[in-house]
C-alpha cells in the first residue's frame, strides 16, 4: 500500500494551493483529483485565436493572495489589468446603465453621480441617502445582504444593486447568503461608522488602485494551474482518482518506520486503491469531504452537506465587431432578477480583457443558473445559446447569428455562505478538531473567490506541515 505524509483531495485551486505549500516542505505527498485535469472550475481554453474562460477570469486586488501567488509562479509580469473604459453596466426596463463612478461593489461613495445617474427612480436615491441617517442596527446576529441593504438602502437598492452585483457574484439568493460570511467589512463599516455611506466615503481618500480592482492573465486563469502544476513534484497530481471515502487507519503495519507515527487514515479511491497517510487535507466541495468522511464522523459528514452549492453555465460567444452595435465600452453588465431576460450577466470578454478575440472579433459570455434559476442546467447546449442570443440581442443590438459558441455546466460549484454559515464554520472546525491530522479547505468552508480560496488553502497547507513536523521534520 502507498504511504505518504499528506494526502491531499481535490485538485482545484484550494488543493493545489495546499500541495504548493507542502511541496516547499520536505512531507511527502499526493493529491488526487476525481476530474481527468487539475484546476476545478479554473478552466481556460484557446480556440482559434479566442482565449475564453470558461470558469473564473478575475483576481481581486484588493485581496492580494491571488496576486502574491502569480508573482512567486513567476507570472507577476504576465499580470493583466482591464481595459479602459471601466465601466460595468446594471440592465433596468430593458436599457443599459452603467454602475455610477465612485462607488464600493455599488455602494455610493460620492454624490453626484449617483444623482446624475438615470439607474434608479428619485424616490430610489433619496432613500438611499437616507442611509446617513438610519441608526445603527444594536443586534449583532447575522443577517442576508437582502435584509442588510433594504435595512440602509432601500428596496431599490436591493433590486438594483445587492441582488445582481453582489449575490449575483456568488449565483446566489440575495435573502440567503450571509453578510457577514461575505461581506464582514460593510456590517464593520455600520458598527464602526454608523453609516457605510460616512465609511466609504472616508475611504476614498485612500488612492485608488490607477489600473483598477482586477487582473487576469493572457492565457486565462489556467496560466496560473499550469504554473502550480510545474512548480509541484512532476507525480504529486493524480488525475481521474476521485477519493471515495476515509477512514482512521488500521495502525502499525510490518514495515511502518518506527520512528513514525502509524498513519492516521486510510483513503479508498472509487476503483477501489487504498493509499495511507499521516494527515489529510480533504480539499473538495463540501458535500463531497461530506460524504468522504462519512465513515470517520457522521456529525462531520452532516455539518459539510448542510453547506449548499448552486450550479451555473456560462456561454462564450464570438461575433464579428461590425455585428454587434453596441460600443461594449466596459467589461459588461448585469441583470437584476426582475427583467427576467434569462440571464444573470453577461461579460465583453474582449473589451474587458486585452487579447481576448483576434482583431475586427468580439468575445461575449452569458452567465445562466444559480439560486434564480435552479433548472438552467437541464437545458440543452443548444438552448443555452438560443437564450444567451434572446438575451443579448435587443440590449447590444446583435445582427448575426454567433461565429461559433461554446457552453460551460459548473453543476454544484458555487458555495453559498448563507445566513449563519460563520457558526456552522465554526462547528465544522470543532468537529475536525476531533481528529488530528485532519484539515479542510476549499470554497464551500472560508472564503469563496479565488485568492480566499488560495489564501485557506495555503493556511491549510502550512497547518498539516506543522502539525507532521513534530514527528517527521525530526526525522526526514
Ligand atoms: C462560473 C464561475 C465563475 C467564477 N468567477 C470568479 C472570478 O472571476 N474570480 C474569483 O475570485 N472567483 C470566481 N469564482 C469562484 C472561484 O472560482 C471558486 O470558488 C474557486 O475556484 C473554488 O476552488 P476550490 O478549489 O475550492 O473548488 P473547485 O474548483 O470546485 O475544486 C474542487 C476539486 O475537487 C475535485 N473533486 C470533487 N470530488 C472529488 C473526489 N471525490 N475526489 C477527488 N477530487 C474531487 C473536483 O474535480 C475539483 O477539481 C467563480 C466560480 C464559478 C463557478
Amino acid at each position: 500500500m502507498e504511504r505518504f505524509d499528506v494526502i491531499v483531495v481535490g485538485g482545484g485551486i484550494a488543493g493545489l494551493s495546499a500541495a504548493y505549500e507542502l511541496s516547499r516542505t520536505p512531507m511527502s505527498f499526493v493529491v488526487l483529483e476525481a476530474a481527468p485535469r487539475a484546476g476545478g472550475v479554473v478552466l481556460s481554453e484557446e480556440i482559434g485565436g479566442y482565449t475564453i474562460d470558461g470558469g473564473p477570469d478575475a483576481l481581486l486586488v484588493q485581496k492580494p493572495d491571488g496576486i502574491r501567488l502569480c508573482e512567486e509562479l513567476g507570472l507577476g509580469s504576465r499580470l493583466v489589468a482591464t481595459q479602459l473604459p471601466r465601466l460595468a453596466f446594471i440592465q433596468r426596463a430593458g436599457r443599459l446603465h452603467a454602475l455610477p463612478a465612485a462607488s464600493v461593489l455599488g455602494i455610493p461613495t460620492r454624490v453626484w453621480p449617483f444623482l446624475r445617474s438615470r439607474l434608479f427612480t428619485w424616490s430610489g436615491k433619496v432613500r438611499m441617502g437616507a442611509e446617513l441617517f438610519i441608526p445603527r442596527r444594536r443586534d449583532d446576529s447575522d443577517e442576508s445582504i437582502g435584509s442588510f441593504i433594504t435595512r440602509r438602502f432601500g428596496a431599490e437598492a436591493t433590486q438594483y444593486l445587492a441582488e445582481p452585483l453582489l449575490a449575483g457574484i456568488h449565483a446566489g439568493d440575495v435573502d440567503r447568503l450571509s453578510l457577514r460570511a461575505l461581506f464582514p467589512r460593510f456590517a464593520e463599516a455600520e458598527r464602526v461608522r454608523g453609516s457605510l455611506l460616512r465609511a466609504f466615503r472616508s475611504s476614498m481618500h485612500r488612492p485608488a488602485d490607477p489600473d483598477g480592482p482586477f487582473r487576469s492573465l493572457p492565457g486565462g486563469l489556467s496560466e496560473m494551474i499550469r504554473a502550480l502544476l510545474r512548480a509541484l513534484p512532476a507525480d504529486a497530481v493524480r488525475v481521474g482518482m476521485p477519493a471515495e471515502r476515509a477512514i482512521a487507519s488500521a495502525g502499525p503495519q510490518p514495515d511502518s518506520d518506527p520512528r513514525l507515527p502509524p498513519p492516521r487514515f486510510r483513503v479508498t479511491t472509487a476503483a477501489g486503491v487504498p493509499l495511507e497517510a499521516q494527515a489529510l487535507v480533504l480539499a473538495t466541495p463540501a458535500f463531497v469531504t461530506g460524504a468522504v468522511v462519512r465513515d470517520l464522523d457522521a456529525d462531520l459528514a452532516r455539518l459539510c452537506s448542510e453547506v449548499r452549492y448552486e450550479s451555473t453555465a456560462t456561454v462564450a460567444l464570438a461575433f464579428r465587431r461590425e455585428a454587434v452595435a453596441h460600443p461594449l465600452n466596459g467589461s459588461g453588465f448585469v441583470v437584476p432578477r426582475t427583467e427576467r431576460t434569462g440571464i444573470l450577466a453577461a461579460s465583453w470578454l474582449s473589451s474587458k480583457w486585452p487579447h481576448r478575440a483576434p482583431d475586427g472579433a468580439v468575445l461575449l459570455r452569458t452567465f445562466f443558473g444559480g439560486a434564480r434559476d435552479p433548472r438552467a442546467l437541464e437545458q440543452s447546449d443548444r438552448e443555452l445559446v438560443t437564450r444567451s442570443m434572446s438575451a443579448l440581442r435587443p440590449v447590444l443590438g446583435i445582427r448575426t447569428e454567433p461565429l461559433f459558441t461554446r457552453v460551460y455546466r459548473w453543476e454544484r460549484a458555487s458555495a453559498q455562505h448563507e445566513v449563519g454559515h460563520l457558526e456552522r464554520m465554526a462547528a465544522i472546525d470543532r468537529a475536525v478538531a476531533r481528529h488530528p491530522g485532519l484539515f479542510v479547505t476549499g470554497s464551500g468552508f472560508r472564503g469563496v473567490g479565488i485568492p480566499d480560496c488560495i489564501a485557506d488553502g495555503r493556511a491549510t497547507g502550512r497547518s498539516a506541515a506543522r502539525w507532521l513536523g513534530q514527528w517527521v521534520g525530526e526525522v526526514k
